[in-house]
């Protein structure tokens, strides 16, 4: 069983010497446990927070442990009778070729409703993140402009689709002519700004002649503070997350612009998506029902060989992914 391991807290980007790459036989399962064999890991942006110490919405891995990760496998041994041997379950495996989990923490996924890497994009985490962001937090209007960075990432991609469904005016912002092209063409976005090589002010006002209704926020620091300052009347603002920050070595960079808060009566709040797990049933029924009516679509960026796991992480914090960030472990 291979397993990277945390070695070190990283000071900005992950470097190869904060991991560890072990091999360990597989453990056997305990009462209520069972034995998964990982076929695809999530690779997400928060865990690059779960390896910093301190407080947070979820402990931090602990030096030495197995990295967290979501994913999907298959079970090859079971204690636990709701699950059999040859059932696909999503969990929270970790970054290793076996684990024993708890049949508690499992959900069966069905591998005839979509292809398994979809379970960890529009139908698993980032989509959960995405409907209910947009959703119950943001509760957009018909006629509304929503503006969502990281918008050809897992997450933004599927806000800003929602958002057309839901009768909204949708511009995105994202890294690269390509990714911009993708939001419009493929997304169905009204308008996508580069903000590598964009002014981003001056983008943002020519598309959002009303002002911003929600600013669905993936990114953080100068594109949030830019954002701020074309807000509407009753704007809100979404903290989903904030990538350009993670891997700082100083302080994080805040919004010098929130007195537009004031003058605007707008509200800006954080959510994190877990606290929606009772509900995710919802959103799975609406999104692959979209899906199969081809009323949204999804793409993943499929990287093979636990062993790139140092390297595929960082993928995402060059704007290198392309979708939804998935490594195919067997
Ligand atoms: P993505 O698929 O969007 O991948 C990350 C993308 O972030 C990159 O491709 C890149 O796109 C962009 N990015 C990286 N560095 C920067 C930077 N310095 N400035 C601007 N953009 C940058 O990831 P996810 O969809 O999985 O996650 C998107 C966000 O949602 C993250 O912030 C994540 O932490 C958050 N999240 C929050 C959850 C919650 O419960 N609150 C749950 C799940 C995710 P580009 O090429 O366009 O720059």
């Amino acid at each position: 069983n291979r397993q990277f391991r945390l070695a070190a807290r990283p000071i900005g980007l992950p470097k190869p010497g904060d991991w560890e790459f072990t091999t360990q036989a597989a453990s056997t399962p305990g009462d209520g446990e069972v034995l998964v064999k990982v076929l695809y890991l999530s690779l997400d942006p928060a865990m690059r927070g779960w390896m910093n110490e301190g407080k947070s919405y979820i402990p931090p891995v602990g030096i030495g442990e197995v990295m967290r990760a979501g994913g999907i496998g298959e079970v090859i041994a079971s204690n636990d009778p709701a699950f059999a041997v040859g059932d696909i379950v999503n969990g929270t495996p970790g970054v290793q070729e076996y684990a024993v989990v708890s049949g508690k923490t499992l959900t069966r996924v069905d591998p005839k409703l979509a292809p398994l890497p979809a379970y960890l994009g529009v139908l698993g985490m980032p989509g959960m993140t995405a409907y209910f962001g947009l959703l119950d937090v943001g509760k957009p209007g018909q006629g509304e402009t929503v503006v969502v960075s990281g918008a050809a990432g897992a997450v933004g991609g599927l806000v800003g689709q929602i958002a057309k469904l839901k009768g909204c005016r949708v511009v995105g912002i994202a890294g690269g002519a390509d990714k911009c092209k993708y939001a419009v063409d493929e997304l169905g976005f009204d308008a996508c700004v580069d903000y590598k090589s964009e002014d981003v002010k001056k983008a943002l006002r020519g598309h959002c002649p009303k002002g911003i209704d929600i600013y669905f926020d993936n990114v953080g620091g100068d594109i949030l503070d830019i954002c701020l300052t074309q807000l509407a009347r009753h704007a809100r603002v979404l903290i989903c997350g904030a990538i350009s920050q993670y891997n700082n070595t100083t302080a994080v960079k805040g919004p010098s612009n929130y007195m537009s808060l004031l003058v605007n009566r707008a509200r800006m709040e954080g959510f994190v998506v877990f606290d929606y797990a009772p509900r995710y049933g919802e959103a799975v029924r609406d999104l692959a029902q979209w899906l199969a009516q081809g009323k949204v679509t999804a793409r993943e960026d499929i990287v093979s060989g636990i062993e790139t796991f140092p390297d595929t992480l960082l993928k995402l914090f060059k704007g290198e992914n392309f979708g939804k960030l998935v490594l195919k472990v067997a």
